[in-house]
């Protein structure tokens, strides 16, 4: 099956929070993994969001000069046909595409067609569940100790997670909330939010 059409919770084009170099951050709508102690509980409904097209996404991240698309979430897998499309849309334009999902990557392998389709369309899958009791201090973008980078091509391979450093993205929005894309546990985004003295509209899955 194909289809263009993807439920996304949000698109962030031009962040530097969400991988290497500067990338178009798409959080997918809905999530059926439901890890305890996700950042992102709401998320976990397929019926919140929008729908947008992987034409229109890939458009802006082109317009927004990006280096490539990160998919995150929500579980871009639970949407596998409209992933596949986005990331073979985003390859055929020479976009890099990252993945971050709560399915290992043996368990994805084992799927159907469309998510063999999705896995072909992407350079650098980061698989396994958020585990809260294994967190994550050493590594950039993770949030658990469990979870694995996986090179699907050679694009991310000089990409280093024990000595990158994870970036914050905060933008203050025309009503006066603001915006938060990148790695931040709850603590320090709660504090985070204190101190600026403004409320949380969204923010990164801190661990797919
Ligand atoms: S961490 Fe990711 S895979 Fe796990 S419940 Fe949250 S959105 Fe789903």
């Amino acid at each position: 099956m194909t289809t263009n059409v993807l439920r996304v919770a949000r698109v962030l084009h031009g962040t530097t929070a969400e991988g290497p170099g500067l990338r178009s951050a798409v959080w997918f709508q809905g999530c059926t993994i439901r890890c305890p102690g996700c950042i992102n509980p709401h998320l976990f409904s397929q019926s919140g969001g929008r729908d947008m097209t992987a034409s229109d996404i890939v458009l802006g991240a082109l317009a927004s000069q990006v280096e490539g698309l990160t998919l995150i979430g929500g579980e871009p897998f639970d949407q596998p046909a409209a992933g596949a499309t986005l990331a073979r849309k985003a390859q055929e334009l020479g976009l890099g595409v990252i993945v971050f999902s709560g399915y290992e990557y043996e368990t994805l392998r084992g799927r159907g067609q469309d998510t063999k389709s999705f896995l072909a369309s992407i350079d650098l899958l980061v698989d396994g569940p958020y585990q809260a009791w294994n967190q994550e201090t050493d590594r950039a973008l993770v949030g658990s100790t469990n979870q694995r980078f996986i090179h699907i091509s050679d694009r991310y391979s000089s990409y280093r997670p024990e000595i990158a450093a994870n970036r914050i993205d905060i933008r203050v929005l025309p009503d006066g909330s603001i915006d938060v894309a990148g790695f931040l546990d709850m603590r320090d985004l709660t504090n985070l939010l204190e101190a600026t003295g403004t409320r949380r509209k969204s923010r990164r899955v801190i661990a797919e």
